[in-house]
């Protein structure tokens, strides 16, 4: 439910009204917009209902969300929120770029793309050291030693780190380095993983499941916000059609439709939709166009020799030129490039 306070109503009245939600076991979640404060009162809908909210002192209206998220809704914020953390500003009118490699390989290939990214005005640093790959014979990351690197990364540049957790076993050494916490498309549905990072209250980056549908993306978000972590961000990453001329196919009308449904910033990462570093150039306007909230995008110093996803990588000694050809993109959608703190 959402109880909507008056415009005049007190932070007495408001505390009463979440004092009386939490009494039956529910939780509410106030958010103070400019106008009016709206709590949402997530549990038992039975037993919120049965409070007679509508008689408290301040309350104007009580109605339902109808969304099955309910944290993650539109209807609950009726404002874009705007996530503030690391020295960084991302969603509302900001446009935020995120930048590095697939995986983390060597010191050199880490320190040589993070200087790029820092030198081009990047917003964040990413860099897999857990990958999740097809083939269990596949390279699987370098793990904490990867976390170190990307430690070293971040204290030379001052760039904040994305990096994916892909089991809840490694959250306390990715907690030490990553400032944002990447849900890998495959894990998008790894309901225990959701809840753990929701706990941490680290931001996170969910990517956009293979096959799931926009609601299923959505309630994935709402297994971390329901922890009390509000620093969530989509990512549309390219979901599987019967189409093979391309890796995946990239849903840019995600990016609008998803804007109607939530408050959350949407992230598009042009690299993994297309396989292939000619399509990312173009992909990357076009997101900026129909309103994404940033890119996420993977680079490498020698692409041919990367030892994931080389094909898609866009060449790091031409990653200062795309980035301001997207930033102009993402001006003319009415959005201000996040400048690093
Ligand atoms: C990645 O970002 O390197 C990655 C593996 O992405 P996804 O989970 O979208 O495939
Ligand atoms: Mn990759």
């Amino acid at each position: 439910m959402m109880i909507i306070m008056k415009a005049e109503a007190t932070e007495a009245e408001i505390q009463a009204v979440v004092d009386r939600i939490e009494s039956v076991g529910a939780k509410a979640h106030p958010s103070r917009g400019a106008e009016v404060c709206v709590i949402g009162a997530i549990g038992d809908r039975e037993h919120v209902a049965r409070l007679d909210l509508e008689a408290h002192a301040g309350v104007d209206s009580v109605v339902p969300i109808l969304k099955p998220y309910k944290l993650a809704s539109w209807q609950l914020a009726h404002e874009r929120s705007t996530l503030q953390f690391a020295g960084r500003k991302v969603g509302g009118d900001h446009f935020t770029m995120i930048a590095g490699p697939c995986t983390v390989e060597t010191r050199d290939q880490v320190l040589t793309t993070a200087r790029i990214v820092r030198d081009a005005g990047g917003a964040f640093y990413r860099g897999g050291a857990y990958k999740p790959r097809t083939s269990p014979y596949a390279f699987q990351g370098l793990g904490q030693e990867g976390l170190r690197l990307l430690a070293e990364a971040k204290a030379e540049t001052g760039l904040p780190i994305v990096t994916e957790l892909m089991d809840a076993r490694d959250l306390e050494p990715v907690l030490e380095v990553a400032d944002v916490i990447q849900v890998g498309a495959r894990n998008m549905q790894n309901y225990p993983l959701l809840a753990e990072i929701g706990r941490s209250n680290r931001p996170t980056l969910i990517k956009r499941g293979l096959t799931a549908t926009l609601e299923e993306l959505l309630m994935a978000a709402e297994y971390v916000l329901k922890e009390g972590n509000e620093n969530v961000m989509l990512c549309e990453r390219g979901i599987r059609t019967f189409e093979t001329a391309y890796r995946f196919t990239l849903d840019l009308m995600a990016v609008p439709v998803l804007k109607e449904l939530t408050h959350l910033p949407i992230i598009v990462d042009p690299s993994h939709a297309a396989g292939r570093r000619d399509l990312v150039g173009p992909l990357s306007l076009a997101a900026a166009a129909v309103g994404a909230d940033g890119i996420i995008v993977e680079i490498h110093p020698e692409p041919d020799e990367a030892i994931c996803d080389g094909p898609q990588a866009l060449r790091a000694d031409e990653f200062a030129a795309y980035a301001e050809r997207v930033e102009q993109a993402a001006a003319l959608a009415g959005k201000v490039v996040s400048a690093p703190a």
